[in-house]
């Protein structure tokens, strides 16, 4: 099977845009060729992060690339019945077939006709919003743009599903219009909240426009994921600090300096929670990792041959 996107960016479905674009750049520097002379591994993986990047590097991409996602899955095994019209990938025939199929039960069983009008529904729409922290802390409000399907002006849908031909909708009964709104990002918002936005998803010709679902994805800045709703942050620590112990500086998601004790014999990789100085007051999550370190003088190197003479 194909590897995603977002598992060659190492990146969550829920990483915000910066996020992606953050690890795509961390990425593209490893495995770059001028990095890597001659090495074909290196230069397969640089490729496919660079596709990778394509399809969701970019916001209005990444939407497409969601939306089709989800319709594939939606629709897997059950194309048969759609009636062309592309619109973002997929088509429009996939949008409505399930709704056909419930109005032609309705007009055969009069008993249910009620029930089965309330079903004739536009589909909703699924979409990532990105917010940074302060935002997410504070609220906020946001312009939003997304493609939909609009009821046809002309013809006020009255054209779908009749041989009634229509200029401008070809018959479909709507049209694809960009809609922006603004969105109620409300205080103290979680990383994966809904929103359900009412009636701003896909119109239907003769039913119930559908809803926006937005997903709130709140930007963890660099250095910092999350994980299981908490914030994890990684903590650069020397070396001799892992070993020896030692206390290192951190400022939290929240812009607070606060000093770890890092004890003797840490390792990478090992975490620590701190209560209140994760976001919106909840835990903090720090994970050690190495400080990065660039070069060496002479005099670390010649501790460290001696070092290693002596079996560390
Ligand atoms: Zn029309």
């Amino acid at each position: 099977m194909e590897e995603g996107p977002y598992r060659i960016l190492g990146v969550s479905k829920d990483a915000t845009d910066s996020e992606i674009k953050r690890n795509y750049r961390r990425l593209a520097r490893q495995y770059h060729p001028d990095r890597n002379p001659n090495d074909i591994a290196a230069e397969d993986r640089f490729k496919s992060i660079q596709t990778a990047y394509e399809k969701i590097g970019d916001s209005n991409a990444r939407q497409e690339y969601d939306q089709k996602k989800r319709m594939d899955e939606m629709f897997q095994g059950n194309r048969g019945n759609s009636f062309g019209g592309g619109f973002g990938g997929f088509d429009l025939g996939d949008m409505f077939s399930q709704f056909r199929g419930r109005g032609q039960q309705t007009s055969q069983n009069k008993s249910n006709i009620n029930h089965q009008e309330h079903s004739i529904k536009g589909s909703d729409i699924e979409s990532g919003l990105d917010v940074s922290l302060e935002q997410a802390i504070n609220g906020a409000d946001i312009k939003f743009s997304h493609r939909r399907f609009k009821t046809c002006e002309k013809c006020s849908g009255s054209s779908f599903g009749t041989s009634k031909s229509c200029s401008d909708c070809g018959g479909k009964g709507v049209m694809t219009k960009s809609s922006t709104i603004t969105i109620k990002v409300p205080k103290n918002a979680k990383h994966g909240q809904l929103l359900r936005l009412k009636k701003m998803g896909h119109e239907h010709p003769q039913g119930k426009p559908g809803d926006l679902i937005i997903t709130l994805r709140l930007d963890a800045e660099e250095g910092r994921r999350w994980e299981n709703g908490r914030i994890v942050q990684e903590v650069p620590v020397q070396i001799t600090t892992l070993f020896l112990g030692g206390k290192v500086k951190i400022i939290t998601p929240l812009g607070k300096k606060v000093q770890i004790d890092v004890p003797a014999g840490t390792k990478i990789g090992d975490r620590r929670g701190l209560k209140g100085h994760g976001h919106a007051g909840g835990q903090l999550d720090i994970e050690y990792v190495l400080s990065e370190i660039i070069e060496i003088n002479d005099e670390q190197r010649e501790i460290l041959e001696h070092l290693r003479k002596v079996g560390l």
